[in-house]
């Protein structure tokens, strides 16, 4: 049994908060007792979520702007005290070839789903490190461990989110703060709209993330992969020969997921909200 007493009363961060697997995370760890301050660069949406949940703290924040995250992160200690948890989840997943991908949305990419996420992580650690105390949760995706036609850019940076993530774990162990990676597998979020899961994976809810994450801050891990299923496959893709791995991927679909499959009318209002650089 998960003893989820031991989140009452933690203060907890969570950037890309305003909608998704973000707000989800709030929702589920406010039912658990915490306090919790989402951020997020949609200021409409975020003080709409903020509001409609009444959340302790709430606000816009780029991750991508050091001076805008760092006085997120002052804000949320002055109104609620130490910040226990942060989570790094903004991101944003454009799709298509990345022949066709502009530089400036490759550099926002990178920008959002990599630099944010080392960027947040520098800014808790220099917070927890003197308090001996805290929890970096770094949202990847099991796009992190496999290759997805489609994805080629977004790919890359949820290897890096891992591989940042497993270093930290290492370059400060015992000093009382934790991390951890969490791959979702496609969800049914704003992000994933319009795309349909390959074949043997579910689409997760975002609800499924946040209970994963909730458990993981009673009991840190390094990785958790949700679903089960589709972490198990992805997992066991890796171990196989290269050519074995592409084959089965091919057979379940995903050579098409991100691509021709797509339904573009569905996908059409967030890929235009990320491709806007208006976030
Ligand atoms: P979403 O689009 O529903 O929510 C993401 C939020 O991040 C949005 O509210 C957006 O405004 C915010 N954001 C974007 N840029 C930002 C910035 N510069 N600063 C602050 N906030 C910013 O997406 P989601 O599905 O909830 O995704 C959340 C995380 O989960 C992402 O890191 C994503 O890569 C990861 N993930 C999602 C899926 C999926 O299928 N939905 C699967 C695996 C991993």
């Amino acid at each position: 049994m998960t003893d989820f007493g031991k989140i009452n009363g933690k203060v907890v961060v969570i950037t890309g908060g305003a909608r998704g697997i973000g707000l989800a995370t709030a929702t589920r760890l406010q039912q658990l007792g915490a306090k919790i301050a989402i951020g997020d660069v949609d200021e409409t949406a975020v003080k709409q979520s903020g509001t409609d949940h009444d959340f302790d703290h709430y606000g816009r924040v780029d991750v991508t702007d050091q001076q805008s995250f760092s006085s997120f992160l002052d804000e949320v200690e002055r109104a609620l005290g130490p910040v226990d948890v942060l989570i790094n989840n903004a991101g944003i997943m454009p799709t298509g070839k990345v022949v066709d991908e502009p530089d400036a949305l490759t550099r926002r990419i990178i920008d959002i789903n990599v630099y944010g996420v080392i960027l947040g992580s520098k800014l808790a650690l220099a917070r927890m490190l003197p308090r001996r105390s805290g929890h970096i949760i770094n949202i990847a995706s099991l796009a992190g461990e496999t290759h997805i036609p489609g994805l080629a850019t977004y790919n890359a940076t949820k290897h890096a989110v891992l591989g940042f993530t497993d270093t930290l774990r290492e370059e400060y162990r015992d000093t009382g703060v934790s991390f951890s990676s969490v791959l979702p597998t496609l969800t049914n979020t704003e992000l994933g709209s319009g795309v349909s899961a390959p074949k043997l994976m579910r689409p997760a809810e975002p609800e499924e993330i946040a209970e994963a994450i909730a458990k993981l801050l009673v009991t840190p891990k390094s990785k958790v992969r949700v679903t089960k299923v589709a972490g198990a496959i992805s997992q066991v893709v890796g171990l196989l020969p290269e050519s074995v791995g592409d084959a089965i991927g091919r057979a379940l679909g995903a050579q098409q997921t991100f691509l021709g499959d797509v339904d573009s009318a569905a996908r059409k209002a967030y890929e235009e909200r990320v491709r806007s650089g208006t976030e």
